[in-house]
C-alpha cells in the first residue's frame, strides 16, 4: 500500500503532520503542483513565486535523501487539481492522499473537490492541520462563538490546553536509497526562479537559521527594537512562515524554550514576539470563521457604504513611493525593491493610503499581495482592514497615523529614509521629515496632499456614512 502527500504551503520535512502520518503508514511519494495561472489569479508576487519554487527544490532534495520522491506537476487552475491528484494517485496505486488543510475559501473548496474526486475513485483522503498552531475554531468564547477582538482571543488562546507547544514532529524515517530529485522549472509564468535569491534564502535550513539567530541575538530586545525600521529588530521569518519552510509550532516551541518554558510572563521581548505569532493565529481564525473575507468583503458591513476616492494618480504615486512624505515613500520603496516591508511601515503606508488619500483598502491590499514575498491572505487582509477601520479590532475611524510624527518617533535620525530615498541621502537635520520646507531638499517630490485638509475630508466622509446608519 502506498501513500501520496500533496504539499502546498507546508514545504518542510520537519513538523509536517500530513507527511509524518503518511510515512508512518507506509511507502510514500509526494507531489507539488506548479499552478502559475492560479498564482497569478491570487496576486501572488514574483518574489513569492520564485521563493516557493526554490523552496520546493530544497525540499525535493531533502526528501530524495530520505528515499522519498517529490513529483512536480504543472496544473492550470484549482479546477484542474482534482484530475491531476487523482491521476497521480492512480499511477502510484496510492490508497490514501494526505494533505495539510488550507484556510482561505478557494483553497478549501478546491480541497473539498479533490477529496470528493478521490472518494469517487475509491482512494482515501486524510486532512491534517498545520498552518496555525491551534486549528481554526479551537479558540471560542464560552458560548461557542468566535472572538473578534485580539486581547480576549489571546487570553483564551494562551489558556487552551494545546497552546503549550510540544516537541516538533521529526522528519520521516528514510524509506531507502536516495532517489533522483525532481526540480521546478527555471521560469514559471515569466518569473525566473532565481528572482530575489540574493535576498531571500530558501528552504528549511535557512528558516531554522533565521529563527535561531533571532532568538539568540535579537529576541530579547524585540519589544524595544521592533518598531525601528533601520534596525534588524524583527525576525524576518514571515516569508518562511508563508510558504511553510517553518511552522508556527516550531517558532513557538523555540521561543517557549528560550523564554524559560513560558509563553508569557517571561522576557518582555520574547513575550511580545510570541504575541505577534498569536496575531497571526488570530487573523487566520478570523478568516476561517468569516469566509466572506476571502471574497473581498469588509468585516464591518456598514463600511461598504464609504465613498472612497478614485484617484489613479494618487494611487500610482503611493505605489511608486512618490507621495512626498518621506517615511511613506521609504516604506513603499523598501517593498518595491525587496518584496518585504517593516511592520511599522506597513501600518504607516496603509494608513496613509486609506486615511489621508482615502483610497479603498482593497487597492492597497492587492498591491501588497502583488509585491510581498510573505503575502498571506489572512495577515494582509487583517492588516489592511485594521488600518482602514473596516475590520475586527480595527483602529477607530478617527485615528490616523501622521506620517511626519511617525518618522520623528520611529526613524528619528532619518537613517532609514536616507537609505531608501537617494534624493534625500544628504538631507540634514529636520529637513528629512518635511523636505518641502527646506531649500536643500526642495528637489524632492512635493507632498501629494495637505495632511490636515485630507484628514478633515476623511472624517467628513466617515461621518456621512455613519449618518446613514441612524
Ligand atoms: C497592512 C498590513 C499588511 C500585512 N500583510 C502581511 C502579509 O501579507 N503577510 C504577513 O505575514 N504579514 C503581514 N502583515 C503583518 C506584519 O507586518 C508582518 O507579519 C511582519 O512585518 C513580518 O516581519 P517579521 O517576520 O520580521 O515579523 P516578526 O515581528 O518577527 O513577527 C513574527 C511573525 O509573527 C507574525 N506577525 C507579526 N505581526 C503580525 C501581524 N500584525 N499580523 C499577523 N501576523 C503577524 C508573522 O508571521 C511574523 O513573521 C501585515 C501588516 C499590515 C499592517
Amino acid at each position: 500500500m502506498s501513500q501520496l502527500v500533496w504539499l502546498r504551503n507546508d514545504l518542510r520535512v520537519n513538523d509536517n503532520p500530513a507527511l509524518n502520518a503518511a510515512c508512518l503508514r507506509g511507502p510514500t511519494t509526494c507531489i507539488f503542483l506548479v499552478d502559475a495561472s492560479q498564482w497569478q489569479h491570487h496576486d501572488m508576487s514574483p518574489w513569492r513565486v520564485a521563493l516557493t519554487l526554490r523552496t520546493v527544490d530544497c525540499l525535493s532534495q531533502q526528501l530524495a535523501q530520505l528515499g522519498i520522491k517529490l513529483i512536480i506537476r504543472g496544473c492550470n487552475s484549482f479546477a484542474e487539481a482534482p484530475k491531476v491528484i487523482v491521476q497521480c494517485a492512480q499511477e502510484l496505486a496510492a490508497n490514501c492522499v494526505f494533505f495539510n488543510a488550507e484556510i482561505a475559501l478557494n483553497e478549501q473548496r478546491r480541497d473539498d473537490k479533490v477529496e470528493a474526486a478521490l472518494e469517487q475513485s475509491g482512494i482515501q483522503c486524510e486532512r491534517h492541520h498545520s498552518f496555525t498552531h491551534l486549528p481554526p475554531g479551537a479558540v471560542t468564547k464560552p458560548d461557542g462563538s468566535g472572538y473578534t477582538v485580539f486581547t480576549p482571543f489571546k487570553k483564551r488562546w494562551l489558556a487552551h490546553p494545546l497552546a503549550l507547544p510540544s516537541t516538533p514532529l521529526p522528519p520521516p524515517e528514510s524509506q531507502g536509497p536516495t532517489v533522483e530529485p525532481e526540480q521546478t522549472p527555471n521560469n514559471v509564468g515569466g518569473i525566473e526562479k532565481t528572482f530575489g535569491a540574493d535576498l531571500w534564502e530558501a528552504g528549511e535550513a535557512a528558516a531554522q537559521n533565521c529563527l535561531s539567530n533571532f532568538l539568540q541575538s535579537r529576541a530579547k530586545l524585540y519589544s524595544t527594537q521592533r518598531d525601528l525600521p533601520d534596525q534588524p529588530g524583527t525576525s524576518q521569518l514571515s516569508p518562511h512562515l508563508a510558504c511553510g519552510s517553518i511552522s508556527t509550532g516550531q517558532c513557538l516551541y523555540a521561543a517557549y524554550r528560550a523564554n524559560d518554558n513560558r509563553l508569557h510572563g517571561g522576557n518582555a521581548g520574547i513575550d511580545t514576539w510570541i504575541s505577534e505569532l498569536i496575531w497571526r493565529e488570530f487573523y487566520n481564525h478570523i478568516l476561517a470563521a468569516n469566509p466572506r473575507l476571502s471574497r473581498g468583503e469588509a468585516f464591518r458591513r456598514e463600511t461598504e457604504n464609504l465613498e472612497w476616492n478614485h484617484n489613479q494618480e494618487w494611487l500610482e504615486r503611493w505605489q511608486a513611493g512618490q507621495t512626498g512624505f518621506p517615511l511613506v515613500d521609504a516604506g513603499m520603496r523598501q517593498l518595491n525593491t525587496s518584496g518585504w516591508m517593516h511592520n511599522r511601515l506597513r501600518m504607516v503606508t496603509s494608513q496613509f493610503l486609506v486615511k489621508h488619500l482615502f483610497i479603498n483598502w482593497r487597492e492597497g491590499e492587492r498591491y501588497f499581495m502583488q509585491n510581498l514575498v510573505d503575502g498571506d491572505l489572512a495577515a494582509n487582509n487583517g492588516g489592511w482592514q485594521w488600518s482602514a477601520s473596516t475590520g475586527t479590532d480595527a483602529v477607530p475611524y478617527f485615528r490616523m497615523f501622521n506620517p511626519i510624527r511617525q518618522a520623528e518617533r520611529f526613524d528619528p535620525s532619518g537613517a532609514f529614509v536616507r537609505a531608501q530615498i537617494p534624493e534625500l541621502a544628504r538631507a540634514q537635520g529636520k529637513s528629512i521629515f518635511t523636505p518641502w520646507q527646506y531649500t536643500d531638499t526642495s528637489h524632492y517630490v512635493k507632498p501629494i496632499v495637505d495632511l490636515s485638509a485630507a484628514r478633515d475630508a476623511t472624517l467628513a466622509a466617515w461621518k456621512r456614512m455613519r449618518a446613514t446608519l441612524t
